[in-house]
């Protein structure tokens, strides 16, 4: 007989602590102001690059990216000779090839990049004989074979017991509309509301991962100080899950509860095109705050950059050891500047996949993406720095850790 209750994750895509702080504060978002009275909270520190396909896999695997190995929103693959481009933007998409990108970022992340020994909290859960619920996040890989909901459209792939993936796979009919065309309605969000609805309404997993992904797009858009209309609707979407539970008193009674997001924004107002800059052989890709170097000399590469201004700093290994880079300089004391720097570099750096230089982007700066796309006027993120790494921790039942790596060890240990 289990005793301990099921537990939820609830991730908002690129929600900052002072954007959820306030929203608390001024309880502009009444669900999160409930949860947030019922809980503790912190602020905690993500990943390196701070971009969501590199965060939400570390959430999903308790491990930086030497371990589960997926580097960044677009990046090189050494072995088949092309890049891989998760989509940074419509154009990057086309630029990478269309069909090519889509079957990357809905199939081929999971399938084929994702390193094999990485053991993500879905393949965890069901081996200790959990049910383990996934909800529109981009990384779901677990034991359970699914074919897509339309025909051809991509490959068959594998996920946990209970699989929405914007109704392209399903593991049980939710009779939810596909929504993925009119993302800036909000219409994702209402996708995966629907699933979960459906998943809380027959209590049908023991760990559910709850995915929305609106908030970072708006936030893209307007920067990350106004997304509070996008917020409201956010906060709509947890409602939900309160709802179907029958009110906030019973939802905290039967699950425990972590929300947080992927990582955090930051305004940005100029991009450069980082390729334009480099001046070593190489291949660079680049997007929103961070870049990589793909080249037999990282040195040459990195100091290629040391008087441009919308590089904040570059770090690559020589001898064995790790070198940032700032201002013309090697420092190794300015990985002490930014949270976690030593820990976060060093394992972007051992990433198989990453580039032998990493790019972290000054504040106000973006790098451009293989169509030149950007945010200059909104908000992004990506870099080293506090406010693109750090994020709202909000923990019911759970005590809300340190580092997104940890949320996986914390949910498995409050239901198992
Ligand atoms: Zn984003």
């Amino acid at each position: 007989m289990r005793s301990k209750r099921p537990a939820i994750l609830i991730v908002i895509d690129g929600l900052t602590p002072s954007t959820f702080e306030n929203a608390v504060g001024d309880r502009s978002a009444p669900t999160l102001s409930a949860l947030a009275d019922a809980g503790s909270y912190r602020r905690a520190v993500t990943t390196f690059p701070s971009l969501t396909p590199v965060c939400l896999t570390s959430i999903a695997t308790g491990a930086h990216p030497d371990v589960h190995h997926i580097p960044h929103l677009v990046w090189w693959h050494r072995d088949e000779r092309r890049v891989v481009e998760y989509g940074s933007s419509f154009g990057a998409i086309r630029a990478a090839g269309t069909r090519r990108s889509i079957r990357d970022t809905i199939v081929g992340m999971n399938r084929d990049h994702l390193a094999k020994d990485a053991e993500t909290i879905y393949e965890a859960g069901e081996r200790a004989g959990l049910t383990v619920a996934a909800v529109n996040i981009t990384c779901y890989r677990g034991p359970h074979r699914y074919v897509p909901t339309v025909p051809g459209f991509a490959p068959a792939t594998f996920g946990p017991r209970r699989f929405f993936f914007y109704n392209l796979y399903e593991s049980d009919p939710i009779g939810a509309p596909l929504a993925v065309r009119n993302r800036s309605g909000g219409s994702v969000d209402e996708y995966a509301a629907a699933a979960a609805r459906w998943l809380v309404t027959r209590d049908g997993f023991d760990l559910l991962v709850y995915y929305l992904s609106d908030l970072d797009f708006a936030s893209h858009l307007h920067g990350p100080d106004d997304v509070r209309e996008q917020l409201v609707k956010t906060d709509g979407s947890v409602r939900v899950l309160v709802d179907a539970a029958g009110g906030l008193d019973s939802f905290v009674e039967r699950y425990s509860v972590l929300v947080c997001s992927d990582h955090g924004q930051t305004h940005v107002r100029d991009a450069v095109r980082l390729e334009e800059h480099v001046h070593a052989p190489a291949i660079v890709t680049a997007s929103n705050r961070a870049g990589m170097i793909y080249t037999d000399e990282p040195r040459v590469a990195a100091a290629s950059l040391d008087a441009v201004e919308a590089v904040d700093a570059v770090f690559f290994v020589e001898g064995g050891a790790v070198v940032a880079r700032k201002d013309g300089d090697d420092d190794a004391a300015i990985l002490d500047a930014y949270p976690l720097g030593r820990e976060r570099v060093e394992a972007a750096l051992r990433n198989p996949n990453a580039g032998e230089v990493l790019v972290s982007a000054a504040p106000g700066w973006e790098l451009a993406d293989l169509a030149g796309m950007h945010h200059a006027g909104g908000g992004s993120h990506g870099s080293l720095t506090a406010g693109d790494s750090e994020v709202p921790m909000l923990g019911v039942g759970i005590e809300p850790p340190a580092r997104t790596i940890d949320v996986k060890n914390a949910l498995l240990a409050a239901v198992s």
